[in-house]
């Protein structure tokens, strides 16, 4: 097992404003928890590339791409959206994240690498088609999902999305190719308030109350994402992995522990197993309290790292 574990120094740079929950010591108390639980000289280490703007235009309308360059601040800040702030150096950042997820699907379809872990920032899953949406401007793991489709050729990808917030940006890059199939747990109704009374048989909602632990989380992703993937037999797997949900971090009322990120990761490498050759692409989206951030990334690496 090769884990690739991808990021670069640009992602520090997307300076949010003092007091934003999605900031810069979030990689750095991941990277620092890898260190001391000695799992990171075992990691194989590469530096993001920029995305590409052919690579964003697969996910992302032109004007929206155009918008974002267009509103870049030269110093301060600027808001795509009440929460989401663009810095001089966001698009460096923004550009580096998606860059991740590419870099990761080429070292497993070209290198050999088993899996890989994009610890990388601004987040990705809340970011439309055309619209930057709850701290996301580019939808870093569909990016991703669409570059195995148009560079290898892969017909059926899998977005399994643990983060605490419906991943509406996902869905709406993807609702209408059946070749992704996006499913999410989420607290339900809470952001981004998806309305989730239909939805086409490829985009899998598993809502949870605001009271779930860990039962319950597991009991939706047994009873509602593993049936659809058994069906689906995805070639690739692509996680939007938040840890929002975990019991210490007040972004949520769902309660879940690291050993739920790691029963989660395990569930996710048995689907990749049976039907992908092990290939799965994780992607940081939340996770706001930084020791148990850190901590349930540890969790979800060990797993990927067959540890
Ligand atoms: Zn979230």
């Amino acid at each position: 097992m090769k884990t690739a574990y991808i990021t670069h120094p640009d992602c520090l740079l997307h300076d949010t404003g003092v007091g934003h929950p999605e900031n810069a010591s979030r990689l750095q108390a991941i990277n620092n928890r890898l260190i001391a639980a000695q799992l990171y000289d075992f990691l194989c280490h590469y530096q993001a590339p920029e995305v590409t703007r052919e690579q964003l235009l697969r996910c992302h309308d032109a004007a929206y791409l155009d918008q974002v360059e267009k509103m870049m601040p030269l110093t301060g800040h600027a808001y795509l959206d009440p929460d989401t702030v663009l810095s001089p150096e966001s698009l460096r950042a923004a550009k580096r994240a998606a860059g991740a997820v590419v870099k990761a699907v080429d070292l497993i379809m070209q290198e050999g690498l088993s899996n890989a872990f994009c610890s990388v920032r601004p987040p990705g899953h809340h970011a439309e088609r055309m619209r930057a949406m709850g701290f996301c401007i580019y939808g870093n793991a569909s990016i991703g999902a669409a570059h195995a489709i148009e560079r290898y050729g892969l017909e059926r990808m899998a977005i399994l999305d643990f983060d605490v917030h419906h991943g509406n940006g996902s869905e709406d890059i993807f609702r209408d190719d059946k070749r992704v199939m996006v499913c999410s747990t989420f607290q339900h109704p809470f952001y981004p308030y998806t309305a989730i009374e239909e939805s086409p048989d490829h985009i899998i909602y598993a809502p949870l109350e605001a009271t779930a632990k860990s039962a319950e989380f597991r009991e939706a992703v047994t009873s509602l994402w593993l049936p659809a993937l058994d069906h689906f037999k995805p070639q690739m797997v692509f996680v939007s992995a938040g840890f929002d949900a975990h019991r210490e971090d007040d972004m949520s009322g769902v309660s879940l522990t690291e050993a739920d990120y790691r029963w989660v990761t395990e569930q996710i490498r048995e689907v990749a197993d049976r039907y992908a050759e092990g290939r799965i692409v994780s992607v940081l989206e939340g996770g706001y309290e930084l020791h148990a951030l850190a901590r349930s990334a540890e969790a979800h690496l060990r797993v990927l790292m067959d540890l």
